[in-house]
């Protein structure tokens, strides 16, 4: 897992950026898009979309696919990061879920995410 150490992280929305880094990795190699009839390109008009067992991680990959500019409004940014947790906490299926301690990558990271969604909850 990349160190939050960058030089981006000296502002608010720079950390972000940085922070939303771990999930776009994780959902690009989790999301398969070998049998998507738009290869990939959410729709959300589409019902196949709607109906998809990837819906969601697709449709948050095609609105942060790029690294966000740390020029980015602080509630997208904010918006993004809260997505991007609900997804990463929510089990895949039939896997258990972590327990409280588990150092994984994953749940560093959403123990950094979400320690951080917490002192900025009122400031977005
Ligand atoms: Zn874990």
């Amino acid at each position: 897992m990349p160190t939050l150490t960058g030089q981006n992280t000296r502002t608010v929305t720079g950390y972000i950026v940085t922070l939303l880094d771990y999930p776009r990795w994780i959902i690009e190699r989790e999301v398969d898009f070998t049998n998507c009839h738009l290869s990939g390109g959410f729709d959300v008009d589409d019902n196949q979309c709607a109906a998809c067992l990837f819906g969601e991680a697709c449709c948050w990959l095609n609105m942060n696919r790029i690294a966000p500019s740390p020029n980015m409004p602080l509630d997208k940014l904010l918006q993004a990061l809260n997505a991007a947790v609900d997804y990463l906490r929510s089990p895949s299926d039939g896997e258990p879920p972590h327990p409280d301690y588990c150092e994984c990558d994953t749940c560093n990271w959403l123990r950094e995410a979400m320690g951080f969604l917490r002192t900025h909850r009122h400031s977005a």
